[in-house]
């Protein structure tokens, strides 16, 4: 992890702070991305998200292991009650 944002994320995944020109952060957007839910729910990559990829990373399929690894840790930090809401509405 390379930025602050990401420092940040790694401390609370639900914190909505991205760089556009950092790999971490796209990967963590690209996680609540419609696009994102739809190939989970299908599964299958949709085309929308595979061009997403394919635009966002050098490495498609790596970048695609990174967005699901987030989309994991957002969960699991969504399901934890006492770091919900609260910690991303902090004013930083
Ligand atoms: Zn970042």
């Amino acid at each position: 992890m390379n930025c602050s944002a990401c420092v940040d994320a790694e401390h609370d995944p639900l914190v909505a702070e991205y760089r556009g020109d950092c790999e971490g952060c796209s990967a963590r957007s690209l996680a609540y991305a419609p696009s994102f839910a739809d190939s989970e729910r299908l599964g299958r990559l949709t085309a929308t998200y595979r061009s997403a990829l394919r635009l966002t990373f050098a490495d498609p399929l790596a970048g695609h292991q990174h967005v699901k690894r987030w989309a994991e840790r957002i969960r699991s930090a969504r399901q934890a009650p006492e770091r919900g809401r609260q910690a991303t509405n902090e004013v930083r």
